[in-house]
């Protein structure tokens, strides 16, 4: 299966709401294994699918009990949150302090149609709702305080790769990003 380009921010797909998988047919299937190799080729921690110009509710992650996927997830989060970094492939060399719910619960589907419950706490929590907000058109710096936020429009207007997007007045996109995310790049 084909490595795909990841779609840069600045893209409309990135910001636009997925639409719900209704077909579970080898469409999916392809899709899903499309998925788990441009983000081993990245490499990063985890993609969803809008991240590849497919605007559907999927998406794959890959941390230390291995590959995963989920399509049309739901949410319930802890109120006990946690700190850290994150970094998202569509920012290439981005990352901030992003507050996440320290647990979250995902329920979906495997790409067989059957139902799954995902439980993660700390980073495989963060991958499950930055790719869950991906789903919905919301990307990283959303989740940033106010502060943060400021700081990282401004790297993103001075960053090289949105600087050659704005200049070709078209969408950006790269086959792979040259910058290190610390691995957390989701
Ligand atoms: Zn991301």
């Amino acid at each position: 299966m084909p490595v795909q380009p990841i779609r840069l921010f600045g893209d409309p797909v990135l910001t636009t709401p997925a639409g719900l998988v209704t077909t579970f047919d080898k469409d999916l299937r392809n899709l899903v294994s499309d998925l788990i190799e441009t983000m081993h080729e990245a490499p990063g921690a985890g993609l969803a699918a809008p991240q590849i110009g497919v605007s559907l509710q999927v998406f794959v992650w890959d941390i230390d009990e291995g590959d995963g996927h989920l399509i049309n997830p739901t949410l319930d989060l802890s109120e006990e949150l946690q700190e850290g970094e994150e970094g998202c492939l569509s920012f290439p060399g981005l990352v901030y302090e992003t507050p996440r719910a320290f647990r979250a619960v995902a329920k979906g589907f495997n790409m067989h149609g059957e139902p799954v419950t995902i439980e993660g706490t700390e980073l495989l929590a963060r991958v499950l709702q930055h790719e869950t907000d991906h789903l919905n058109g919301i990307v990283f710096i959303d989740r940033l305080l106010t502060s943060e936020r400021k700081l990282a429009m401004a790297d993103i207007r001075n960053s090289e790769w949105f600087g050659e997007a704005t200049a070709l007045g078209n969408s950006p996109i790269i086959k792979f990003s040259p910058h290190s995310t610390k691995g957390l790049a989701i």
